[in-house]
């Protein structure tokens, strides 16, 4: 019984000189495996506000009030934006 306990506190002992001796190992392979998990978290969250921005500022129309990116509104003129065509076709008429 007593070997038993020798070779089971050389083990301990041998495992905790390891986790000593590699302990620096350890923390770099913990900190990768974060850094890999924060990378495949931010990831489809940084992708959300990219949208918005890339979008640009938001413009008026004049016609039915609805608000659309400037890069996809109808430009008349230097400041009247519309929606689409169809509410620059009936702000001509009307
Ligand atoms: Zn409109």
């Amino acid at each position: 019984m007593r070997e038993a306990l020798f070779i089971f506190l050389i083990i301990l002992l041998l495992a905790g000189f390891t986790l000593f001796r590699y302990r620096r190992h350890l923390f770099a392979m913990l900190e990768l495996y974060r850094t890999v998990q924060g990378i495949r978290e931010r990831r489809p969250r940084a992708q959300m506000p990219d949208e918005p921005a890339a979008r640009g500022p938001l413009v008026n129309c004049q016609k039915c009030g609805t608000w659309v990116p400037e890069d996809k509104a109808v430009r008349l003129g230097r400041s009247a934006f519309y929606c689409s065509t169809k509410c620059l076709e009936t702000s001509k008429v009307g």
